[in-house]
């Protein structure tokens, strides 16, 4: 039932952040969570969302955190029992799970922000920029003892990483069922067993974004359908991926972690200059940015078999991104200028004309060969469905919903990543939102229709090889 209230919630909501996903997420919340405005309250750097909090009547502070005042400003206003939703950038996650526990209040973020500066300080080495480094931060808090009695504190909820988490389980029933493999996996140990016993060696987070703006990107302009901070962030970022254990060539530039999970590696350049091949059912193959995420390292960290604590099994995991054109034209003019950010920024909304953000996982290497498992949600119906979203946002927002309902359903659960999550329930409160979710086999690889090109040097033993899936 799409306006149904899946919770009463009797305490506060602060939304840290009120750019796209804030303002996409705030009326998912009142119409879904049982709360009066009057006990939520928007912090935010800029006052560009202050007109959504007043249409929907929500206190407005227009004050960007530090690390020297956050505490202050929080104080007042997050105690026992509250939840604090971060949808912004430069707010360091790790710090607000750490304080919000202090506080004994919930928190929900969808992805790990370092404090501002964390990715580009001059001072810091490319393993310590990586999403691997974050992610270890954050698992960090756990420590050595149960960490289940303190609030939950769900990190990187939103679509990718997030919503994707829950498709990859949703896909892999799937697959089991059409090879007629029996599967009722429920611990993590039991789901990485059938990965392997399916025969999976990759995952692509595979992603076209295909919305376009009635205003063309101009030149020193950088357009996206979502946070421009945030896209940047993480495109300047080194190139990670989960490394598979099928993997036959280590890349040249490739570098591994000394201490952690060690189920990622990272390339000596950044995501948005790294080229993938991938594929979903509507773009059918293209180039994706191989951008960092937390996802690549969260799911091929789960999907591990180990055997006497030696690691067996692990699928390649990554992101294969193609934004908007605007987007791409963007990165583009970013890297021509030697990645010194442009001087004007546009987040699309209302301009948006057409187009659909097409987001899913390619699931690949067994006896279908691949599988794309997602949602094709076009502008139009993101729009119908809910104000203040646009496609991309409203695949983000629906799960940040999904996972703050979890959350209040079970409060004390500690620190948890989507992987770890209920994906059923995840699933069945976002589903409303992502317009058709589609499953489809094919029998594209990243070797198709390449021998009419130039000779390459491809491994044609395993056409899944990453190798043969990054653009020289
Ligand atoms: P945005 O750029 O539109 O808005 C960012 C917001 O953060 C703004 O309101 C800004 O004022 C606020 N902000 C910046 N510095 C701040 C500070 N120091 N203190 C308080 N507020 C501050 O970004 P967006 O598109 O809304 O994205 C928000 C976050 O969500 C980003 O971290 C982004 O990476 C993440 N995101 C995740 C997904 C996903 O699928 N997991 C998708 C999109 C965005």
């Amino acid at each position: 039932m799409a306006d149904k209230v899946y919770i009463e919630f009797p305490a506060r909501i602060v939304i840290i952040g009120f750019g796209s996903i804030g303002q996409g997420v705030l009326p998912l919340i009142l119409r879904h969570i049982g709360i009066q405005p009057s006990r939520m309250l928007i912090i935010a750097a800029d006052d560009l969302g202050k007109k959504v909090a007043d249409e929907y009547g929500v206190k407005f502070l227009q004050q960007a955190l530090t690390r020297e005042n956050f505490r202050r400003i929080l104080d007042v206003n997050v105690g026992r029992g509250d939840f604090v939703l971060n949808v912004s950038v430069d707010v360091s996650s790790v710090a607000l799970v750490k304080y919000c526990w202090e506080r004994g209040a919930m928190y929900l973020d969808t992805c790990i922000e370092p404090w501002a500066g964390g990715y580009t300080s001059p001072t810091i080495t490319p393993a310590q920029r990586t999403n691997y480094a974050l992610r270890e931060s954050a698992l960090a808090l756990r420590g050595g003892t149960s960490h289940t009695r303190l609030p939950t504190a769900i990190i990187t909820h939103g679509a990718n990483p997030g919503l994707v988490s829950h498709f990859v389980k949703q896909a892999m029933l799937n697959i089991a069922a059409d090879l007629g493999v029996e599967a009722a996996p429920k611990k993590r140990a039991e789901w990485a067993k059938l990965a392997r016993q399916l025969g999976v060696t990759t995952i692509h987070i595979a992603e076209r974004d295909t919305q376009m703006s009635g205003i063309p990107k101009r030149s020193n302009e950088f357009v996206n359908t979502w946070s421009i901070d945030g896209f940047v962030g993480e495109g300047s970022q080194p190139a990670e991926l989960g490394w598979g254990t099928h993997e036959r060539n280590f890349p040249r530039d490739g570098k591994r972690h000394e201490a952690g999970c060690g189920a990622s590696i990272y390339l000596m350049q950044p995501g948005a200059a790294t080229r993938v091949r991938t594929w979903t059912p509507k773009a059918q193959n293209f180039m994706g940015f191989l951008i960092t995420h937390g996802e690549s390292i969260s799911i091929a960290d789960y999907f591990t078999v180990y055997d006497s604590m030696q690691p067996v099994y692990r699928p390649t995991v990554h992101y294969a991104y193609h934004p908007c054109d605007a987007a791409v034209l963007s990165v583009w003019e970013l890297q021509g200028r030697n990645w010194d950010m442009q001087a004007s920024k546009r987040i699309m909304m209302d301009d948006i004309v057409s187009g659909i953000d097409e987001l899913g996982v390619l699931i690949a290497g067994h006896k279908k060969n691949a599988y794309w498992y997602g949602s094709q949600l076009s502008v139009e119906e993101a729009r119908s469905l809910a104000p203040h979203n646009q496609a991309t946002s409203l695949q983000v927002t629906a799960s940040c919903l999904a996972g703050m309902v979890w959350a209040m359903e079970n409060p004390n659960e500690g620190l948890l990543e989507p992987d770890e999550l209920d994906f059923r329930r995840m699933l069945e409160i976002c589903s409303p939102y992502l317009g058709p979710v589609v499953g489809e086999y094919t029998d594209w690889t990243p070797l198709s229709d390449r021998e009419r090109l130039l000779p390459e040097d491809v491994d044609k033993s395993d056409p899944w090889q990453f190798k043969n899936v990054r653009v020289f």
